[in-house]
């Protein structure tokens, strides 16, 4: 009889959430964690808040957010390219999410104020997402689980659907470890540049990733291999526009640029490409990674003047800045004759309004293509500010099929015997395009429960 009952690939959320279930299930489970202990927990790290459905306000979120409020939204943004089933689940789910973190040992903190407008619908994580991981290990250790870092997953021995063992990558060599049963919490393949390729071409070469090096899809590519049915399309992410100087990985959130609506956006040539203002940020962000990434050389460039510079959360490095259109030009390493000339007929199309930085305001271009619909206000007040910027890729939306009980299925359809997937790497299941802010959370919360769960009943020892 193998020596674990369950063997769980990942540290973060989702495999942490699925750990303490196992064990509290009464199941002996260890962790393999690709990273060393200080980086342990992949782009959990990185979150501060998730997603729930809830009846009425509670202390930490302001009114009501009902599920088929929930549902509307996920089915508005994926755009039906999703499995309702297990949406639905993941929506039902989460109700529960707030108590149970909490009975874990999470803290959540006040409803907020601010830019993301996320009281109503998202909890927040009283000292973010690493104190809500050094909660969940805590939690985890105390009912028994084993945690082992720099221990990555390389190999699997898979039969017939079955799980029987993995091959794992140590400092002290490669070891086999067998279990009877296997949870694949360990993301998605967002730091795996090749494999992006076959989604993104030789664009993805310039892409930047906002999280963890450790997520490869080294157990993702296994599974498939192993007859694993896959889930949702090599090019669907999560991918924001972010300050281009941020790390290659791990820039995480202090990189995000928030003042796009408030000036405009011009690529390599200096032109404009896309509607600066079409709706409010957070129904907005998520598109302009992609945006981004089309253009030539994937880069662009925000320019703002000095009205702007205090209406949003500003990067961590501090912007371009010149008295004159021409002078941030040759800062940003931009022409700076095409650069003025953008501007110029900018600021003639701008349209006199009511400026309104809280809500889609009347501040809009007249002839213009492509028009800025809202804050369109002429960049006449020096200093000029500039932030280059670079698709930031989040996390990746194909991921292995699963169904209620977070097993997987195998290309037949049939459910596999004893492996489990939670989080990124089932993403794609709720995910088939678009985005909720903090439903990575969820999801991975919600089928981290289950997978554990699922795969620690049959052993109370
Ligand atoms: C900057 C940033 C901010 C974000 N903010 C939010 C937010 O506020 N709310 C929200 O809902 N979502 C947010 N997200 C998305 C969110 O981080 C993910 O959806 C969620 O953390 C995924 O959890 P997970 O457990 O599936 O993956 P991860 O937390 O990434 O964990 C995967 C783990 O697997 C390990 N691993 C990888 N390969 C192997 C292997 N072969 N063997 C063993 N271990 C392996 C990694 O080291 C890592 O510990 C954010 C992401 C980023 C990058």
């Amino acid at each position: 009889m193998p020596s674990h009952d369950v063997l769980i690939a990942g540290g973060g959320n989702a495999a942490m959430c699925a750990a303490v279930s196992a064990a509290a299930a009464g199941a002996r489970v260890l962790v393999v964690e690709a990273a060393p202990r200080d980086w342990r927990g992949g782009n959990t790290r990185h979150t501060r808040n998730l997603r729930l459905a809830h009846d009425a306000a509670t202390a930490t979120l302001t009114g009501p957010y009902p599920a088929d409020e929930f549902m509307d939204d996920l089915l508005r943004v994926t755009d039906g390219r999703t499995d309702e089933a297990l949406a639905r689940l993941a929506v039902e789910r989460s109700k529960s999410l707030g108590d149970w973190l909490g009975g874990q040992g999470v803290l959540f903190q006040p409803a907020l104020g601010g830019t993301l407008s996320l009281s109503r619908t998202n909890a927040f994580f009283l000292g973010g997402g690493k104190t809500l991981l050094g909660a969940l290990y805590r939690k985890a250790e105390g009912l028994g689980v084993k945690v082992r870092y720099e221990a990555e997953v390389v190999g699997l021995d898979i039969e017939d659907g079955t799980f029987r063992a993995a091959e794992v990558a140590t400092p002290l060599g490669a070891e086999r470890i067998e279990a009877s049963s296997f949870i694949a919490a360990c993301g998605g393949f967002e730091a795996n540049i090749e494999w992006l390729k076959q989604g993104w071409g030789e664009a993805a070469e310039n892409f930047l990733v906002r999280g963890t090096p450790y997520n490869k899809g080294k157990v993702l590519r296994l599974l498939i291999d192993a007859g694993v049915r896959s889930v949702g399309e090599a090019d669907q992410c999560h991918a924001v526009a972010i300050d281009g100087r941020a790390p290659k990985f791990d820039g995480g959130i202090v990189t995000r640029l928030d003042c796009v609506p408030f000036g405009i956006v011009v690529n390599a040539d200096a032109e404009r490409f896309y509607d600066e203002g079409e709706d409010v940020w957070p129904k907005r962000y998520a598109i302009w990674g992609r945006l981004v990434a089309a253009e030539p050389g994937q880069v662009g460039y925000a320019v703002i003047d000095a009205k702007s510079l205090e209406l949003f959360i500003p990067s961590v490095f501090p912007p371009e800045e010149a008295e004159t259109i021409g002078g941030l030009a040759e800062k940003m390493g931009l022409d700076p004759a095409a650069l003025k000339r953008t501007v110029e007929t900018f600021n003639a199309a701008c349209r006199e309004g009511h400026f309104d930085p809280t809500a889609l305001d009347d501040c809009r271009t007249e002839g213009l293509k492509p028009a800025k619909s809202h804050w369109a206000r002429r960049l006449d007040t020096p200093p000029f500010y500039g932030y280059p910027l670079r698709p930031g890729i989040t996390f990746t939306y194909l991921g292995v099929a699963v169904n209620r009980e977070a097993r997987m299925l195998m290309e037949g359809g049939q459910p596999s015997a004893n492996m489990f997937a939670a989080g990124e790497i089932m993403a794609g299941n709720v995910l088939g395009q678009g985005y909720l802010a903090g439903l990575g959370m969820t999801i991975g919360a919600v089928f981290g429960r289950i997978a554990g769960g699922e795969a620690g009943a049959h052993f109370a020892h």
